[in-house]
């Protein structure tokens, strides 16, 4: 597999050409961000931290029969993915009330949510991702009625695979984003699964294990990521 041209850089991975044209390669990088690329910084670490996490994670799914962007790892921070077209929607799942849903509805953080919410937002950082529902996705053309529902149910199941997982380990998945995409025309998981896009605390301390720490500045971030690798049996060296 030759890495040619880069095709993208965006502020956590870059993605670059194959001679394959099915085939990507992307490059997890030590660059983090926060709040619409506002707060940003370089995390010793992170981008082999994240690529070894996302792999796990996808390897994971793919047993549990969730379709993925994943075909192998390369080196400590690139990962060979199929090339897809991304939906421009975040599917957010909440296990327990955080983050935005408490700003927006005044409700307070910890709330186990049952069942758990599903919420849809367009990826658009000029307008701050904001929250859409089914209907505009549809009308919009961001994605099928039937893209859509499929993108729904494989979040769900995600939900199922991954509570448990890290309930396993002592760690709660508190919510998550996934971002989906089409390959040869099937609806396939995409982007990555790492503590960068969800929210996990410590089962019996509730301390944060996840970007939050990056975001309220309580440091740590990456010893924390891979206090979660660890628990979860990830070989990070
Ligand atoms: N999230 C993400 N990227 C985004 C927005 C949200 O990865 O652009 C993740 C976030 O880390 C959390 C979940 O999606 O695990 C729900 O985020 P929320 O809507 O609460 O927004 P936030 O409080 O992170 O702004």
């Amino acid at each position: 597999m030759e890495k040619r041209a880069e095709l993208y850089s965006g502020k956590a991975k870059s993605v670059y050409e194959t001679d394959e044209q099915d085939f990507l390669i992307l490059e997890f990088r030590n660059d983090t961000s926060a709040f619409d690329g506002e707060k940003v910084d370089q995390l010793e670490r992170k981008g082999m931290v994240n690529n070894k996490f996302n792999a796990f994670i996808m390897t994971k799914l793919k047993e549990a029969g969730v379709p993925t962007h994943f075909e192998r790892l390369l080196s400590d921070q690139e990962s060979l993915v199929k090339r897809m077209e991304m939906l421009p929607v975040e599917c957010v799942v909440r296990n327990i009330s955080a983050g935005s849903l408490c700003r927006r509805l005044g409700v307070a953080e910890g709330q186990e949510l049952n069942p758990p919410t599903f919420e849809l937002f367009l990826k658009n950082d000029a307008l701050h991702d904001p929250m859409v529902n089914e209907s505009l996705v549809e009308t919009f053309g961001w994605a099928t009625k039937e893209q859509l529902a499929r993108a729904k149910e494989l979040t769900y199941k995600v939900n199922d695979v991954l509570k448990k997982l890290f309930d396993d380990a002592g760690i709660l998945l508190v919510d998550y984003k996934l971002e989906f995409g089409l390959f040869k025309g099937e609806v396939v998981l995409g982007d990555e699964f790492s503590p960068d896009g969800c929210r996990l605390w410590d089962k019996a301390t509730r301390n944060k294990l996840d970007k939050d720490r990056f975001r309220q500045g309580l440091g740590g971030v990456v010893e924390a990521y891979e206090e979660v690798g660890r628990r979860l049996g990830i070989q990070f060296d």
